[in-house]
């Protein structure tokens, strides 16, 4: 199991990498990895490009859940760690459960943090979702590591936005963050 030493690490790597996100034509504060414990290494590493694919599933978690599977080669992603810039909604939390994710780590808060820049969809908690996984051991969740960091992500994202006049997805744009 990693230290929070090394998930403090691996999140500020994680917002760097989608902080990187901000020089293509989709700018997003939301990015995620997962890491495979057995070796420590990175396997995936993954945008949100729900705009660039005109996908409303495809969020950062379900991407990088997406190419871990894939590159490991297996359904079960048990002996992984998943990040995310920010907490994950419960689209992203019942891919984890279906993925049988060891742990999830996240930054930033959707309501108090995300919500404020990105109007979000759903309030549900990914602890409701979490408890109600049938499989044991459950999935561990571990919120606010980095979280000034990701916070940070969501208010440079906003910036970059407003700089190059582009839009929230259209279908947020007329939603007001509840702040
Ligand atoms: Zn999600």
């Amino acid at each position: 199991m990693a230290s929070s030493d090394q998930h403090r690490k691996r999140m500020k790597a994680l917002v760097a990498f989608t902080a990187s996100s901000f020089d293509t034509e989709f700018p997003s504060p939301f990015g995620s990895a997962i890491y495979d414990e057995r070796s420590g290494v990175l396997v995936a590493q993954a945008y949100d490009t729900v705009m660039q694919t005109c996908d409303p599933t495809n969020h950062a978690e379900i991407n990088a859940i997406r190419d871990a599977a894939r590159e490991l080669q297996r359904l079960s992603l048990r002996g992984c760690t998943l990040y995310s810039t920010c907490e994950p909604c419960p689209m992203c939390i019942s891919a984890c459960v279906w993925a049988e994710i060891d742990t999830v780590v996240f930054g930033a808060s959707t309501l108090e943090d995300a919500n404020l820049y990105w109007p979000q969809a759903s309030d549900l908690p990914p602890q409701e979702l979490v408890a109600h996984m049938l499989l044991e051991p459950k999935c561990r969740l571990i919120p606010h590591v980095g979280r000034s960091l990701c916070q940070n992500l969501f208010t440079r994202c906003d910036e970059v936005r407003k700089e190059r006049g582009l839009q929230l997805p259209p279908h947020r744009d007329g939603l007001r963050p509840r702040g």
